[in-house]
């Protein structure tokens, strides 16, 4: 089967001017030549520190931001391609959940209609089928028919976000981004919107591209991993590979730094040093600056995402596999 959505060599590049202090405006490459695929009915996690790029990469898959060159394919047509209007009909298949439940809902607007509004502005349906359709969304999100009537203050951020997930849902969409869906949160909220997550993929067959800073909920969530620094992808593959058997040291790094992974340590294994600025990445392999394993090549030689030995899984280091020992639990390296 062809892939649902197909990414490839997508980039995104911002000027930054020169600034108050003067100076020569610089390039940021939010996004560096990043290709990957999601199949029908998988969830893909994208995972990475902030300012990685994972949030610019989620918005140019659904073209709420241009791409400065790159493809995105969805069922096999090239969005790029569409003007605004046959754009505007495609987004009736690819929706998003942002991290904010509290910033997106119009205060004024009634839960009903905020949950009906994709109905309205799509065109879809007569005044009758979009109440059909708004009993039926208020109950695949949980939430009872009376909460309709109220406003989206009156709501916790839990149910904040089950009307976001609602309202996403209207127009039947195949394939949603979820942007740090749940991490505006609290852990047992947030642990009650993931399942909501999985169950609705089951019940409606929905695909997802899952971004996220927390390895904890990647791991939950996702069939496949991506992991992101700096701008560009460094490992790829399933989630067990990526939690059991990672390639790349940064991988390794993060999953050595998770508080799941500290348990009952006195101190955190950081990953050293400080996240490079995206305006000035560092030459040759960009996590050079923090790996523990870097050689002279690392700084001189970008190494490209390669498979390495196990099938489906590809990393960005000229020394894949290096650094899992790193992994053992009782042994502390790079911290
Ligand atoms: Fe580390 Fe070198 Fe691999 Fe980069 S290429 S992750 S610096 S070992």
């Amino acid at each position: 089967l062809p892939p649902l959505l197909r990414v490839q060599d997508l980039r995104k590049e911002f000027s930054s001017g020169g600034g108050w202090l003067g100076g020569a405006p610089r390039v940021v490459r939010a996004v560096d030549r990043v290709s990957f695929d999601v199949r029908a009915g998988e969830t893909l996690g994208v995972v990475g520190e902030s300012g990685c790029g994972k949030t610019t990469l989620g918005r140019m898959v659904l073209r709420l931001l241009e791409a400065t060159s790159g493809k995105v394919e969805f069922d096999g047509t090239d969005l790029g391609g569409l003007d605004a209007a046959r754009m505007r009909a495609m987004r009736r298949n690819m929706q998003i959940i942002f991290q904010d439940p509290f910033g997106a809902l119009n205060p004024r607007m009634t839960v009903g209609e905020l949950i009906v509004e994709p109905l309205v502005i799509h065109g879809v349906g007569t005044p009758a089928s979009r109440q059909a359709r708004l009993d039926e969304l208020l109950d695949l999100v949980g939430l009872a028919p009376y909460h309709a009537a109220r406003f989206a203050h009156e709501f916790s951020g839990g149910q904040r976000q089950r009307i976001c997930i609602a309202r996403a849902l209207a127009l039947n969409p195949r394939f949603i981004v979820c942007d740090e869906a749940a991490s505006a949160l609290d852990v047992s909220i947030q642990a009650q919107i993931l399942n909501l997550l999985q169950d609705l993929k089951q019940s409606l067959g929905l695909t997802y591209l899952f971004i996220s800073h927390d390895l904890g909920v990647i791991r939950h969530i996702s069939d496949r991993v991506m992991v992101m620094y700096l701008g560009q992808v460094v490992e790829m593959g399933s989630k067990h590979q990526i939690f059991d058997a990672p390639s790349h040291p940064y991988t390794a790094a993060l999953l050595r730094a998770s508080p799941s992974r500290n348990r009952g340590k006195t101190r955190f294994a950081a990953i050293k040093g400080d996240l490079p600025s995206p305006a000035n990445p560092p030459p040759g392999c960009r996590f050079h600056t923090r790996c523990p394993l870097a050689q002279p090549v690392c700084r001189t030689t970008p190494p490209p995402l390669m498979p390495v030995e196990a099938p489906g899984q590809f990393a960005a280091c000229h020394f894949p596999g290096s650094d899992r020992a790193s992994l053992d639990p009782g042994k502390t390296v790079g911290a």
